[in-house]
């Protein structure tokens, strides 16, 4: 069996020695071949050369190296696409996510016959509470507007099987949301829970930004419930606008003498269906634009080079 570790490095230079050697060190001890594919998703530190120099002494260190950076989700696509082993495991440079456990993920997959072995976060060391809570909303909200449902709490650490990766690659839409791509793919998927550690060096290289970006892909591309909420706004202020139409018919009938003391519910209205009109236009242009890049048909990544390939 030839297993392909996948592993994406954005500026990883304080930590990506280190996760050489965890990683060698838990494979030295199985009997498997394995690859390791090192994608630099156009750091700007000494993240390439550290690998290169890597690749030069170990065969089995591969690396691609994007043009520029593109974001982990395409980084990790790279991977699968390249890889060429019967089981990848996908997992962050930064040590967060252990690889000591990868052989007991292994050994749940082999015994349980699964296609897919997910890694559930017990618990999260070093994380900021903002962020900590904005992902518990995150996914409990997506899971509910969803088709899908997706298990919580889980990031991209998993092992996929040959199966799995050849289904990944024949998908074609470009802004992917991996985790939630494959389970919508079905299959056996099994869960396996630890413990995910604080950072071994550096920052973090999610800053709220691209976090709200890989927000939107998840809930747009899985999700068509905003614009049900959209046309259901729309339905309300519609209801709201005629009742008040009828209330003025009333007052002026009986002359109750609310019309024109009336700039106050005239302004209030006003902004009401003016926000309403903003967010409903809003929602719509994000399918739009999602169309729109999809239409584009452009490549997910461009690789400058290869190594060791
Ligand atoms: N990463 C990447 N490209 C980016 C951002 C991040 O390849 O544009 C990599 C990064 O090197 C790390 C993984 O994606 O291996 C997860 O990033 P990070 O640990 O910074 O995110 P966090 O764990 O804080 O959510
Ligand atoms: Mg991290």
């Amino acid at each position: 069996m030839l297993l392909s570790v996948i592993v994406p490095c954005y500026n990883e230079e304080a930590v990506i020695g280190e996760t050489y050697r965890r990683l060698k060190s838990v494979f030295e001890i199985e009997q498997f071949s394995y690859e390791l594919i090192f994608i630099n998703d156009g750091s700007t530190d000494k993240t390439l050369a550290l690998l290169k120099v890597l690749s030069e002494e170990d065969k089995t260190v591969k690396i691609l190296n994007f043009s520029r950076n593109f974001g982990h989700q395409c980084a990790v696509t790279a991977g699968l696409n390249h890889c060429i082993g019967d089981i990848a495991v996908i997992i962050d440079s930064d040590l967060q996510d252990p690889p000591e456990v990868i052989p007991n993920m292994l050994n749940l997959m082999h015994t349980e016959q699964a296609d897919v072995v997910y890694g559930v976060r017990k618990k999260r060391e070093g994380e900021s509470w903002f962020k900590l809570f904005t992902a518990k909303i995150f996914y409990r909200l997506l899971n509910k507007l969803s088709d899908v449902k997706f298990p919580v709490d889980t990031g991209d650490f998993r092992l996929v099987n040959r199966k799995v990766i050849n289904q990944f690659n024949s998908l074609e839409e470009k802004n992917k949301y991996i985790r939630g791509l494959i389970s919508w793919m079905g299959f056996k998927q099994l869960p396996f829970y630890y413990e995910r550690e604080a950072r071994f060096a550096g920052e973090t290289k999610y800053p709220l930004k691209k976090m709200l970006k890989f927000a939107m892909i998840g809930l747009f591309y899985f999700s068509k419930k905003p614009l049900n909420i959209a046309t259901s706004l729309g339905f309300f202020s519609v209801l709201l606008g005629l009742l008040y139409l009828l209330w003025i018919f009333i007052s002026l009938i009986f002359s109750l003498g609310h019309t024109v003391s009336g700039w106050t519910s005239t302004v209030v209205i006003i902004v009401f269906f003016g926000g309403v009109q903003l967010l409903t236009i809003g929602i719509l242009g994000k399918y739009i634009g999602n169309l729109f890049d999809e239409a584009k048909n452009r490549p997910e990544y461009i690789i400058d080079n290869k190594v060791n390939f």
